[in-house]
């Protein structure tokens, strides 16, 4: 595990209370009794825990870090950064690159803090409304990195849904495009993951989603006619994949207020 040495070290120092925080079974708290004793079942719900709130599906995220852990990885990454800048024939050593490697890991943690965050979280706060018509979000703004060369993708999200019988604040609808974006992406997963994260946690009836971006893996590098290439994908679940008044209704308020012409 990779956070076995820190739990255990905890656990020595008598400060164990489980796994903080996430909800797993090993959150029920207490001082662990034995290490020995309690290894395997912490193995077990670990792997458990850490497949089911942080996924190891590709882009899912992945298991939390401990801080120390986090602070040798970064050394580490500066040090591959520096690496690359060699490799592309600079030395990382002359005045203007001093903090480049620096700055590079920093931004690249924040392109990537989605792995850091639960949508569960974020869509926890609910409100018992009796409504059963189409919600659209739509115009949300994203920065996301494709996995494939780990340069931006960016464009727009819309997001409807139609309420069982509770409804979320239009900001957690684009926190949640954002937790997805925030991770190396391809678009088609990204669409979807935005898509079953509300039909998980909010559970409605439906739930859509249509994402247009435009890829600068292929823009700043392809051939001129591919400049303003942009790709449209979508995630329809529940009603608005089976009904097809459903899906009409919201894919024509997709185009309408989608924003990619
Ligand atoms: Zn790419």
């Amino acid at each position: 595990m990779a956070d076995y040495g820190a739990d255990q070290y905890r656990w020595e120092h008598g400060i164990l209370k489980g796994h903080e925080g996430h909800g797993c079974s090993w959150d029920q708290g207490g001082r662990a009794p034995c290490p020995d004793e309690e290894r395997r079942h912490r193995q077990q719900s670990q792997k458990q825990h850490d497949s089911k709130v942080h996924g190891h599906r590709p882009g899912y995220g992945m298991p939390h870090k401990h801080r120390a852990q986090e602070t040798a990885y970064q050394e580490d990454c500066i040090a591959a950064v520096e690496t690359l800048l060699r490799g592309i024939g600079e030395d990382p050593d002359r005045e203007g690159l001093e903090d480049t490697p620096k700055r590079y890991v920093k931004a690249l943690l924040e392109l990537t803090e989605g792995y850091r965050e639960d949508p569960a979280e974020i869509l926890e706060t609910q409100f018992d409304v009796p409504y059963d018509q189409m919600v659209v979000v739509s115009g949300i703004e994203f920065t996301s990195l494709c996995e494939h060369h780990i340069l931006p993708f960016t464009g727009k999200a819309v997001v409807g849904y139609i309420p069982r019988d509770r409804v979320v604040g239009l900001s957690k609808i684009a926190r949640v495009v954002h937790v997805f974006a925030r991770r190396l992406q391809v678009q088609e997963r990204l669409t979807q993951q935005i898509a079953e994260a509300i039909q998980e946690h909010v559970e409605p009836i439906g739930v859509g989603v249509v994402v247009t971006a435009t890829h600068q893996c292929m823009t700043i590098r392809g051939a001129k006619e591919d400049m303003d290439a942009k790709m449209t994908t979508s995630a329809l679940l529940g009603v608005m994949r089976d009904s097809p008044d459903a899906r009409a209704e919201f894919l024509a308020l997709a185009r309408t207020n989608g924003g990619h012409k």
